[in-house]
């Protein structure tokens, strides 16, 4: 792995990567189809029905998507987004080797999070992670992209590095490895539910292999 001789600043996405993933799928899947259960009086099965064909409706690929604002005014919810977080809060989870990674990582190199989900999501993860990042960016808060090859090149010259100085470690093929190294910046996958071949360069299992080889 020569290329990391060049590394000046590691970057993290943080679902599935340092945050299990559960406590987005509870404000989805639970919290908001049964907001709108409650509000037009169906059952919670009529409620997720509809709401997961709204989801699929809308898709991914538009930035509403991803905001709970949106939602929340979309399926016309009496509800603030504050008090969706605070509800579910407790239930954000770190995986258990994190810390002692961010800690040894953090005496080398900068460490920053790059993540795709609004900061409203952000906020309550990073005080249950801690604080080991020099800064953190959400591409559809801070550039309204998602990780696309730009949306990394964008906080690059906010960094004022160049593409092969950063390194990216994060769990979604397309929008952690594919998408930085289209841009020449340095990637890690994080392939914890064992989908790619085993032993490739630049494919981890878990965070723990890390500090052996950065
Ligand atoms: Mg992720």
């Amino acid at each position: 792995m020569e290329s990391l001789n060049g590394i000046k600043i590691v970057s993290f996405d943080v679902d599935g990567t340092l945050i299990k993933s559960d406590f987005n799928d509870l404000i989805w899947q639970k919290e908001i189809p049964s907001l709108y259960a409650r509000k037009r009086e169906v059952s919670f099965e009529k409620a997720i029905k509809m709401i997961m064909e709204e989801y699929n409706r809308v898709g991914e690929n538009n930035l509403c998507w991803y905001s709970m604002d949106f939602w929340i005014k979309h399926f016309h919810l009496d509800v603030r987004v504050d008090d969706i977080i605070s509800k579910y809060e407790s239930r954000i989870e770190v995986y258990p080797e994190v810390p002692f990674v961010l800690k040894k990582l953090e005496e080398k190199y900068p460490l920053i999070i790059i993540t795709m989900m609004p900061s409203e999501f952000l906020l309550p993860k990073l005080k249950k992670i801690g604080n080991y990042f020099k800064s953190t960016f959400s591409t559809i808060s801070d550039f309204g992209d998602l990780k696309s090859p730009q949306g990394y090149l964008k906080i690059c010259q906010r960094l004022q590095i160049s593409p092969v100085n950063l390194l990216h470690i994060g769990d979604q093929w397309e929008a952690d490895y594919l998408s930085p190294k289209k841009a020449n910046i340095n990637a890690i996958f994080l392939d914890r539910k064992n989908e790619k071949i085993a032993k490739r360069e630049w494919i981890i299992k878990s965070l723990d292999e890390l500090p052996k080889i950065l």
